[in-house]
């Protein structure tokens, strides 16, 4: 708690530490434990081409794979009061959030965007569980205001993928707050006739399951997600029984009806494009009118659409 270990040691580490990472070209699948090439994963949307594990992918891979042509114009979200309560664990919040910045290449936990999938034009919001969890903090309910607004004043229905650990804890009850204000976004939706479509992906945990996550006209979730409020272990370690196989994961709350649907990802698109016309009244989509993005197409562009979106 002196000037050197607060200021002079981070500064000797970030000097040192400035070293470009090479770029990992291959990389492990958590499930089965195969190597696979990086180029074949991020062509298969992040799922394992061995055994079909759904690994994580970012918000804009998200994207990109599921507009058309991997183009889509980026909403901007109102900015929240940074740091309202001045929170300090091990780290203080800003800094936190200046690594999960810098790790990320975004600037928060979800992304929104409007775009045309297979000519159907939605608009879209994707939670990126590597940005600090997922987790829920103004920025996201503003994101989510933000998503529901422009779907309501564009008459076009909202997709919505989650992936959460809960509400930020840096922000405290701010956080928790944004679970009514999150319902009633998803509630003008409702009052505007437009499909509100949840996709849950692993995980979506907490105060996110708790609000804007199952409210859905239809609820899908990729395979073997964790969905809970809260999750196995704590529910173990509280009834002190041993939990069911596969408790809480997409399959089992499929059969149990807390879901409509679990899709694999590399067919969420084509599910997407099928319920979104429906339920908006449309034609079936004539297939294909636009190619599917290209791998060449697939690469990320951090922040590129951050300036030409805001209308
Ligand atoms: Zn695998």
């Amino acid at each position: 708690m002196n000037w050197i270990t607060n200021y002079v040691r981070p500064r000797i580490n970030s000097i040192f530490s400035r070293r470009e990472v090479p770029e990992n070209l291959w990389s492990k699948c958590d499930d089965c434990g195969t190597m696979l090439f990086h180029r074949e994963i991020s062509d298969n949307l992040n799922v394992c081409t061995n055994c079909g594990h759904h690994m994580h992918i970012t918000p804009r891979d998200r994207f990109l794979a599921l507009f058309d042509g991997g183009v889509f114009n980026e909403l901007a979200v109102p900015e929240p009061l940074a740091d309202p309560l001045h929170f300090r664990d091990q780290k203080r919040y800003p800094d936190r959030m200046k690594a999960a910045q810098k790790a990320s290449h975004e600037k928060e936990a979800m992304l929104v965007a409007a775009g045309e999938i297979g000519r159907t034009p939605i608009v879209a919001a994707a939670q990126d569980f590597s940005f600090m969890g997922g987790s829920m903090g103004m920025y996201v309910g503003n994101a989510i205001i933000a998503a529901a607004q422009e779907a309501v004043k564009l008459g076009r229905p909202l997709v919505l993928f989650s992936a959460a650990g809960g509400a930020r804890m840096q922000e405290g009850i701010l956080s928790l707050m944004q679970m009514p204000r999150t319902t009633v976004a998803v509630q003008m939706l409702k009052e505007a006739g437009l499909p509100y479509i949840v996709v849950l992906t692993h995980p979506t945990t907490g105060g996110v399951t708790a609000s804007y996550a199952m409210l859905g006209d239809v609820q899908i979730a990729e395979p073997n997600a964790l969905i809970c409020f809260a999750g196995p272990r704590v529910i173990e370690q509280t009834i002190r029984e041993k939990l069911p196989e596969g408790f809480q994961r997409a399959e089992y709350l499929l059969e149990h009806g807390m879901l409509d649907r679990v899709t694999d990802r590399r067919k969420m698109r084509e599910e997407l494009i099928v319920i979104t016309r429906m339920l908006m009244g449309m034609s079936p989509a004539t297939w294909g009118d636009l190619p599917p993005p290209g791998p060449e197409d697939l690469k990320p562009e951090p922040n590129a659409a951050l300036d030409d979106t805001a209308k």
